[in-house]
């Protein structure tokens, strides 16, 4: 999804208040909740429209409110404050029937208390303080998962929880009716990466569906030679090709291989209007190379992808991918690969065999060619990059049989000090917070995958925002983690979720 994309979409704002005040009051409250609508429509940062929406004052302005908001195809979600008193036995049949992301901003038109001039017109007029506690007991009489962002509507970060809030949205938006299409099934005997595909489209809104890899091949074999060769240009423009790779050299073949592959599965998932891919390197048969660049390169471009069948990660991806768009960073699939214990400078090398996004690479991807130890196939290209140090997190949901649970870990990357010389993949190095033995314990009692989606630009805020869109559980493992307490978080959860 473009940036062009997300200004077709829309947030609406929503201001409840009531008859009693008369037209005057309820004019201004017009006037107030369109300088809020329209100034966050001018952030930057808010990547959707914010569209003023009528003051509802009646239990039917609001249940009619609601059901366009429900069918709408373009309202994301809606943003509601009360600016006076709105008694909230109105809100009740519409809230029951809404079906978008609902954000309860609690605010105030003005920022201060005007000392001097504050009389009871103005103490009836600015009534949030107490009108939105009477809509937060409504939402949360009716048990209604919302974010709630307090302050005043022109602080930064007031601005940017919404605008968080917008792309978990956003994200939301995306999955429903998404496709994703998986190459060959499961690799054999895994037990995280398979799951309750039906489930999944009741929950998170996308459909999962599985293509012998003939029917891949056949896009793979048809692709043209002149489409190739172009294509292999543009790999010689955006990377740094070893020299074996080039135009006129021994391994020149198998980066047209690569380029074959690129086209076909591109053809495919366009033809198919698929979301991202799951593919396996026990079902190659037909393929030359098990695909790495052309991977790489399709994330890059926003397609999902997770590797041995795993489509609960590449459907992951995806939406990480697009809630981050138009964001510095990247997002990529990824695995906890190998581990460095020297004691005081634990971390973690994260891989894959070959397809991690180059939109996390630090600099320009070097594009080689290795053998592969595993799958039994011709050597595949691959780009090969380190990944920068900073802030970021690995997110990963895993089917609980009753229940999704999305996982969040906060990492701190470091830019690796060695050269690795002989390592022929995109790597990441990264220490778990809070450290690394509470942090690797805390996600495998939590029953994490080795499998994630690493971000470099989305907050954990946001993710436990996606979750509540979503209904399912999340558990945030961050700096504060201990593990008595993320044990207790576990077994209540169990109990809620019964
Ligand atoms: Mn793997």
């Amino acid at each position: 999804m473009t940036a062009t994309d997300l200004k077709r979409l829309e947030v609406w704002f929503i201001t409840g208040s009531q008859h009693l005040y008369g037209e005057e009051t309820l004019r201004e409250v017009a006037k107030h909740s369109t300088a809020i609508a329209k100034s966050l429509n001018e952030q930057p940062n808010v990547t959707v429209k914010s569209v003023f929406q009528p003051v509802v004052n009646s239990t039917d302005e609001v249940y009619n409110l609601c059901l366009e908001a429900n069918t709408a195809r373009n309202c994301i979600g809606i943003i509601t404050w009360m600016h006076t008193f709105s008694p909230a036995k109105m809100w009740i049949n519409g809230l029951k029937i809404l079906h978008k992301p609902l954000c309860h901003l609690h605010t105030q038109f003005n920022r201060d208390i005007p000392w001097d001039t504050i009389d009871m017109d103005f103490m009836n007029t600015n009534q949030s303080a107490h009108g939105d506690r009477e809509f937060g007991f409504i939402m949360s009489r009716l048990r209604l998962d919302r974010k709630v962002v307090v302050g005043h509507w022109q602080d930064k970060n007031v601005v940017g929880q919404i605008a968080g809030w917008t792309r978990a949205a956003i994200g939301w938006y995306d999955w429903q009716g998404a496709r994703f299409v998986r190459f060959g099934d499961n690799m054999r005997y895994v037990a995280v990466t398979d799951g309750d595909k039906v489930e999944a489209e009741l929950k998170f809104g996308y459909s999962v569906n599985t293509h012998g890899i003939g029917d891949l091949v056949k896009m793979i074999n048809d692709a043209r030679d002149n489409a190739i060769t172009k294509l292999c240009d543009e790999y010689a423009e955006r990377y740094n090709l070893v020299t074996s790779l080039k135009k006129g050299n021994p391994q020149h073949q198998s980066l047209r291989e690569a380029a074959r592959i690129e086209l076909g599965l591109r053809r495919f998932l366009k033809e198919g209007n698929y979301k991202g891919f799951t593919d396996t390197f026990e079902d190659l048969h037909g393929m030359v190379q098990l695909p790495g660049l052309p991977v790489q390169r399709l994330m890059n471009d926003g397609y999902g992808f997770g590797g041995e069948g795993d489509w609960k990660t590449a459907a992951l991806v995806r939406v990480m991918k697009t809630m981050a768009t138009g964001l510095p960073g990247g997002n990529s699939f990824m695995e906890d690969y190998t581990y460095h214990f020297e004691p005081g400078s634990e971390m973690v090398l994260g891989s894959h065999m070959l397809e991690i996004c180059s939109s996390i690479a630090d600099g320009k991807p070097s594009c080689e060619i290795h053998p592969l130890g595993i799958g039994g196939k011709a050597d595949p290209v691959r780009l090969v990059f380190n990944v920068a140090g900073g802030h970021a997190l690995n997110a990963s949901i895993v089917d609980m049989g009753n229940r999704f649970r999305l996982l969040v870990n906060e990492v701190t990357a470091v830019k690796p000090k060695n050269k690795l010389p002989k390592l022929p993949v995109a790597r990441v190095l990264w220490k778990p917070l809070p450290d690394m033995q509470t942090g690797c314990a805390a996600w495998i009692l939590a029953g994490g995958a080795h499998h994630t989606c690493y971000s470099q630009n989305l907050s954990a805020e946001l993710l436990q925002d996606f979750a509540d869109i979503a209904g399912i559980e999340c558990i945030h493992i961050n700096k504060q983690t201990t593990l008595s307490q993320l044990k207790n978080e576990l077994r209540w959860n169990e109990v809620y979720y019964k």
